[in-house]
């Protein structure tokens, strides 16, 4: 049987939800991105440098102690919100950044990669319209899509959305569900909304009655100074603030957080309790036990460092080697990224098996665009090579452009 005939058998029908699903476009480019050898600035990961194995290591072992009673529950079904440690650890710490949260209004989720997805599910009917920046996080386009919604790219600077932008857009169309922003360091530009910004366009937001989704995986990895508070803060009744411990502690737990408004939370929860019943109880109580006499308060600011000191490298690095090159970057106060955008007519994606076989690598911008992508585009991670590696790795990117513009 060849692989047609087996396709024309196959009893199956997809669901139109699943037929709109893609793969990650991503995948696809860092499968070229893989060969050995190749300095790497194409993944979103974390340093694994920065993972606290020798504190997750002893907090394993207190909570599998023999004999506690906290071993079993660990290991039995959990409450779906999620473990009433975390849940309080969650709220408290927001309200060091100025946002009332109550724990009830806390739903600890799978990664806030879940967070994501619960939205989708609780939120977009099919055709329903949904805003996001210019670019955005491709995982959430990923988590949006398979609920069929209409994207509508709101224009956005190096300040993200701004409040005429805004305006423009909704003038445009119904009201949207919700606007999925990153106000922090922003997944893929580097980007950050300052205080006046984040002012204006939370008018624009509470007069139209907009509500927000507010996804913050990067804001404790700022570098001298924290960002301003989060939307959160400015107007409880109407965001949905999404958080997690990936880049503070390790992706590897998939641990994260919803906080919602009580009016929405049930739903979230019945989502949640769909989807996996709850977030692993082991982890949670580890991740409890690691962070519960202020671990974070000594550990993130060493990550924060470092993060620091190869953004350091590499501003420095594409000031050197970019000179006399029509080319624009970001220069981030925080997080993980740089979006460079090249010299009128060239094509990030066109120009990346060139940069593969100079030895470097980058991701092309496009894919995080919900419509028109801007060809010229492309993201560099800062954190996972030592400041001798992206001084090498910008030097080539350099050279690559300027043989495709010469
Ligand atoms: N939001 C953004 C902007 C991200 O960059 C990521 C991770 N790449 C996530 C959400 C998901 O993170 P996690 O599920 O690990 O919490």
């Amino acid at each position: 049987m060849n692989p047609t005939d087996s396709q024309q058998a196959s009893p199956w029908r997809l669901a139109e939800r699943a037929a709109a699903m893609n793969p990650s476009a991503i995948r696809e480019i860092l499968k070229i991105t893989e060969r050995p050898g190749i300095l790497n600035f194409a993944g979103g990961l974390p340093s694994p440098e920065t993972f606290p194995v020798a504190a997750m290591r002893e907090a394993c072992a207190a909570v599998l102690a023999e004999g506690s009673a906290v071993a079993r529950a660990s290991l039995q079904y959990a409450a779906s919100e999620g473990l009433p440690e975390l849940r309080q650890w969650v709220a408290t710490e927001m309200g060091k950044q100025g946002a009332r949260v109550s724990p009830d209004q806390v739903l600890i989720t799978t990664g806030s990669q879940q967070g994501l997805d619960l939205v989708a599910k609780v939120l977009i009917d099919e055709g329903s319209r949904v805003l996001v920046e210019t670019p955005t996080y491709l995982g959430a386009l990923q988590a949006f899509t398979p609920m069929q919604p209409r994207f509508a790219s709101v224009p956005s600077d190096e300040g993200g959305v701004s409040a005429q932008g805004l305006r423009d857009v909704l003038q445009k169309g119904e009201l949207p569900r919700f606007i999925y922003l990153l106000p922090n360091f922003q997944n893929p530009t580097g980007r950050t909304q300052d205080e006046a910004r984040r002012g204006q366009v939370l008018a624009v937001y509470r007069e139209l009655g907009l509500p927000i989704v507010e996804d913050n995986p990067y804001g404790e990895l700022w570098f001298d100074a924290p960002p301003p508070a989060p939307l959160l803060a400015r107007w409880a009744e109407g965001v949905i603030y999404l958080g997690s411990f990936s880049k503070i502690l390790a992706p590897g737990l998939r641990l994260g957080y919803v906080i919602a408004p009580p009016q929405l939370y049930p739903k979230l929860l019945q989502a949640k309790q769909a989807a996996d019943l709850h977030t692993p109880g082991f982890n949670q109580r580890v991740v409890a036990e690691v962070i519960k006499d202020g671990f974070l308060d000594r550990h993130v600011p060493t990550i924060r460092a470092r993060y620091k000191a190869q953004r350091d490298a590499m501003l420095a690095a594409l000031d050197q080697h970019m000179a006399g090159l029509d080319v624009q970057w970001t220069r981030p106060v925080g997080g993980m990224f740089v979006w460079v955008t090249l010299p009128a007519g060239l094509n990030a994606q066109a120009l990346l098996p060139q940069a593969v076989e100079a030895g470097m690598a980058f991701v092309p911008g496009a894919p995080f665009y919900a419509d028109q992508p801007d060809p010229r585009t492309l993201r560099l991670s800062f954190v996972t090579s030592t400041p001798e590696q992206i001084e090498r790795g910008m030097a080539m990117l350099a050279e690559v452009v300027r043989a495709a513009v010469s």
